[in-house]
């Protein structure tokens, strides 16, 4: 047995002591019951917290890893630079091997100039380059990019090589497929190790679907159980069927009800504030979402699907109204992931259906506030978008998550902004905060026996932060450090 001693926070309350035996939390109090001598390890954190093992409950877990290990492209600063990079990378790598990058941005160039194929020719003329725009919306490709996706000329963009909207999903979608898989396993054990690295224990990995290439989501399902966190993958498919021979127990992840508001698609109830015209777009009528929901339901699988503006969130919760009453089943656990922005009367309405809100509070820190990207987006309706105190108080059950990599897989980033949202009302204290990233997502995945909190009997998963909550000290897995 090993007695770990530190400001042990749990669901009901803070104690100074727990031990482990066997992999699992064996007892937890203020004073050990038993002599130091019985002990084979006593390890003091002294004044640091340990909370159980934390839960990302919104990862794009294996693009994660996998753009992880592309070049990084984000502080290039000019078009010279960008190519000179190229040029280094041609020079580490075999004759026709892939380079890819992601993260230009050509508004942070000092000329603002966007390479051309021919200059990637010229500094990789016998290596395919694929480079991503930060928005991942667009891509820059040379030729032997174009020979070997077999992209047709005469689409627009190819004979520059910025290729945008549609060419840039095919080529993507086509470069999905051509990744070797050793390149696809390391991107899944990077994506875990920086997991590790930030505490979580669990994740929930939205994975594939229709629109995907699914061979990340078929080599996760494969690696799953030798990696050492709990992984749980929400397969993102509307086609029920797929879903059952595969042998999952959920459904969806980010199967889009509406877009985002950064690109002005989120479905709004009124106009946009910077485009009056424009009240985004629904992805899905009322009778395709009720049918969706209606065969995944009453397959017993679990269902989320992702909703921001008030119009797309007041579709889905009438869809789930209505399957309810026709399929009544009790703890089913359904989920509304982001539900940004609820239309009036939908925070009762989720808590009446007994929904679960799977929330990313970093969103708010870098688009909320008077002056943020929502504020432009929405004029004075930011000060309603992720009211995460008046869901809390009212009795939902929200689970915190990343949504990497739109936001990193984090979830001290996610805690420290749960508490100091720009909309000072809704901010959630301490021990709310912290419920997100521990029993709430353990919860919502059904999961909150065994994880999510420390009481005799859980699995041992814990980590250790510094009071301050900046810095993961340890992350610990059934009673071992694997952290650092
Ligand atoms: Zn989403
Ligand atoms: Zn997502």
């Amino acid at each position: 047995m090993k007695l770990f001693k530190g400001r042990v926070w749990t669901t009901r309350g803070e104690y100074k002591a727990f031990v482990v035996g066997d992999e699992r939390i064996r007892w937890i109090g203020m004073n050990p019951p038993f002599e130091e001598g019985s002990f084979f390890e006593i390890v003091d954190w002294g004044d640091s917290y340990i909370f159980p093992g934390f839960v990302d409950s919104h990862a794009h877990f294996t693009a994660t890893g996998v753009d992880s290990l592309a070049l990084d492209l984000k502080f290039v600063k000019s078009k010279d630079e960008l190519l000179g990079l190229v040029r280094e990378a041609v020079l580490k790598r075999d004759r026709g091997e892939w380079i890819w990058g992601i993260g230009w941005d050509e508004s942070s160039f000092q000329d603002k100039a966007i390479p051309s194929r021919a200059d990637l020719d010229d500094v990789a003329p016998n290596n395919p380059v694929m480079l991503l725009r930060i928005d991942h919306h667009s891509c820059l490709v040379n030729s032997k990019a174009v020979e070997i996706l077999e992209l047709d000329e005469n689409v627009e963009g190819v004979s520059y090589g910025w290729l945008r909207a549609e060419a840039n999903e095919i080529a993507r979608a086509k470069f999905w497929e051509m990744i070797p898989d050793e390149v696809i396993e390391e991107g899944i054990r990077r994506a875990t190790e920086l997991a590790i690295s930030k505490g979580i224990t669990l994740v929930n990995a939205l994975e594939g679907g229709e629109w995907f290439s699914n061979r990340a989501l078929n080599k996760l399902l494969e690696m799953k159980e030798s990696l050492p966190i709990e992984i749980v993958i929400f397969p993102q498919f509307t086609d029920v069927d797929k879903v059952l021979e595969y042998g999952f127990k959920r459904i969806g992840g980010c199967v889009t009800i509406d877009g985002s508001f950064g690109s002005r698609t989120a479905a709004l109830l009124e106009p946009y504030a910077d485009d009056p015209s424009n009240m985004g777009r629904l992805y899905f009528t009322e009778e395709a979402l009720f049918a969706f929901f209606s065969k995944a339901h009453n397959a017993n699988l679990q269902l989320a699907v992702h909703a921001i503006g008030d119009r797309a969130i007041e579709l889905t919760l009438k869809c789930y109204d209505k399957l309810l009453k026709a399929f009544p089943r009790d703890n089913h656990r359904h989920r509304i992931e982001h539900f940004e922005l609820p239309p009036p009367g939908g925070i009762e309405k989720a808590l009446e259906l007994g929904l679960i809100i799977s929330v990313q509070p970093f969103f708010e820190i870098l688009w909320g506030g008077p002056l943020g990207m929502y504020a432009s987006r929405l004029g004075e309706r930011w000060r309603k978008t992720n009211p995460l105190k008046t869901m809390t108080k009212m009795g939902l059950i929200l689970a915190g998550g990343s949504d990497s990599d739109v936001t990193p897989m984090d979830p001290l980033l996610g805690i420290r902004a749960a508490m100091t949202l720009p909309n000072e009302d809704e901010r959630l204290d301490f021990d709310e905060a912290i419920r997100l990233y521990t029993y709430n997502g353990a919860y919502a995945v059904f999961m909150e026996k065994e994880r999510g909190d420390i009481k005799e009997g859980t699995w041992a998963d814990f980590v250790v932060v510094s009071p301050d909550l900046k810095e993961v000290k340890a992350t610990y897995i059934k009673g071992e450090r694997v952290f650092p």
